[in-house]
């Protein structure tokens, strides 16, 4: 769970990725980094925590230079030691770069043992340095029927040759003293799109609503499987794979991860999120008085069950936006507290009401367990669990941060023993169709469900 950005030729380089960082909050809230090209040297300024606590504005002031990356970043890998903060930088003899990663590598633990073994040092614990070392000690030519332009013959055959060890997912920014370059894994597992602004600046995040705050227009998704060269002489883009992949797009990131105002994998995460509410609605009907979100993430799908219900939309929690999500917390005891600290019931909406509560997804069953007894308490005569998604049966290996298996309440119990865990009067998850049907209403194909599933489309 991180979040991506870089910008290439902007005189605020620097500042245009802090502002991008603080739109990609949401994707990860334990550090964050920024690294800052001036044509001859690169600069970073690495943080823990929230953006405003990592990185302050006089740091800004002194990364001069109008090329930079940045990441946010929760750890999926490689915990959250304050090594692992990215981007990462490295000087190598071809010169140096800074790299910053979303995703994880299924492959990592064993190419870091083969490193390790013909005496490379690593310093950090992250996945995400394996491509340091790959781009670092990687000798093969580029494969035969890729074409370079002049600038890109040294560096780009080593991400190349990289990119051909990993598996797993990976939307990258690297950062060379003068290029920008964007990378999306074959499968296309995370994000990863391209805009420009006004005065010819090109953007690379994460997702579209980094792009919104430097005021760039959306130009296209970074394919899967492609290499994209920003520099002085152009955009340049590179397959070095010579087989196309099943495409393997999270469907997490539709039903939880990313942000509603942005468009991932060229559609909108507000309309698919709303469609789950709809599709919910059309599988599961309720008699109830009224439809509450668990603010924010089961807004949409609530909007969207009340509109194909017709039982009205009311806002039964209120959210404390001062908190985190509560679920990026390092242990079980701080999280049972946020989820207080986070939601509290609207005693004149919910007093005497049967309830339909929506939530995105339910994942340990804990946030869930608290709301609805929070509810009860507030005088709610029946409360209805109603979840926009399947059961989350498997960990995510491609960078979602979810517990183990065992943590995983889908896997230690039915749906009916779940409900009597949660106390909830009925309990209905959305069909895998269900979910996938939203997403394919807009010509949506080719997704990851491992979470949901258990295909995982590489080990
Ligand atoms: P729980 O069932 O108590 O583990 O938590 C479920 C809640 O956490 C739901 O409200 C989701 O919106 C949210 N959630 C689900 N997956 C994640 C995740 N990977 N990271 C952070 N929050 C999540």
């Amino acid at each position: 769970m991180c979040g991506v950005f870089g910008v290439f030729d902007h005189k605020s380089a620097a500042y245009m990725t802090y502002l991008g960082l603080h739109a990609l909050q949401h994707r990860g809230q334990e550090s964050a980094g920024l690294a800052v090209s001036d044509g001859y040297d690169i600069n970073l300024k690495l943080g823990n925590g929230l953006v405003t606590k990592a990185i302050k504005e006089e740091d800004i002031k002194e990364l001069k230079g109008d090329i930079a990356i940045g990441h946010v970043r929760y750890s999926t890998a490689g915990g959250s030691n304050p090594k692992n903060i990215q981007p990462f930088f490295a000087h190598f003899y071809g010169g140096s770069f800074a790299i910053a990663h979303n995703g994880n590598l299924v492959n990592a633990d064993e190419i870091r043992l083969e490193l390790e073994k013909g005496g490379a040092i690593f310093r950090s614990t992250s996945d995400t340095e394996v491509f340091i070392h790959l781009i670092a000690k990687s000798k093969e030519p580029p494969p035969s029927h890729i074409m370079l332009h002049k600038n890109d013959t040294e560096f780009i055959p080593l991400v190349f040759n990289a990119m051909r060890k990993v598996k797993g997912a990976y939307s990258l920014v690297i950062l060379r003293e003068r290029q920008l370059i964007a990378v999306r894994d074959p499968h296309g597992f995370r994000p990863l799109v391209l805009g420009k602004n006004r005065s010819g600046s090109y953007f690379v995040a994460s997702e579209t609503c980094a792009l919104d705050i430097v005021d760039a227009e959306y130009l296209r998704d970074i394919n899967p499987g492609e290499v994209l060269v920003i520099d002085d002489a152009g955009l340049r883009s590179y397959y070095p794979f010579e087989h196309t992949e099943e495409p393997a797009k999270c469907i997490f990131e539709y039903v939880y991860f990313a942000r509603p105002d942005s468009m991932i994998f060229q559609d909108w995460v507000y309309s698919i999120r709303k469609e789950m509410g709809k599709n919910l609605a059309k599988e599961y009907r309720v008699d109830a008085d009224c439809v509450v979100p668990v603010l924010d993430s089961g807004l949409l799908a609530a909007k969207g069950y009340s509109e194909e219900s017709g039982i009205p939309l009311e806002i039964g929690l209120i959210r404390n936006h001062y908190v985190g999500r509560s679920f990026i917390q390092p242990t079980q005891d701080i999280r049972d507290l946020s989820v207080k600290l986070k939601l509290n019931p609207v005693r004149d909406v919910v007093e005497g009401k049967r309830l339909i509560v929506i939530d995105d997804s339910l994942v340990r069953g804990t946030t869930s367990k608290k709301i609805i007894n929070m509810l009860k308490r507030a005088g709610a005569k029946e409360v209805h669990l109603l979840i926009s998604s399947p059961p989350v049966v498997g960990p995510c290996y491609y960078g979602i941060d979810t517990p183990t298996r065992e943590e995983l309440i889908a896997n230690r119990m039915s749906v009916e023993e779940i409900r009597r865990f949660i106390g909830a009067d009925s309990l209905y998850y959305l069909s895998l169709e269900g979910m996938l049907n939203a997403a394919n209403k807009f010509k949506q194909k080719g997704f990851c469900t491992a979470c949901f599933t258990e295909n995982y489309p590489v080990l």
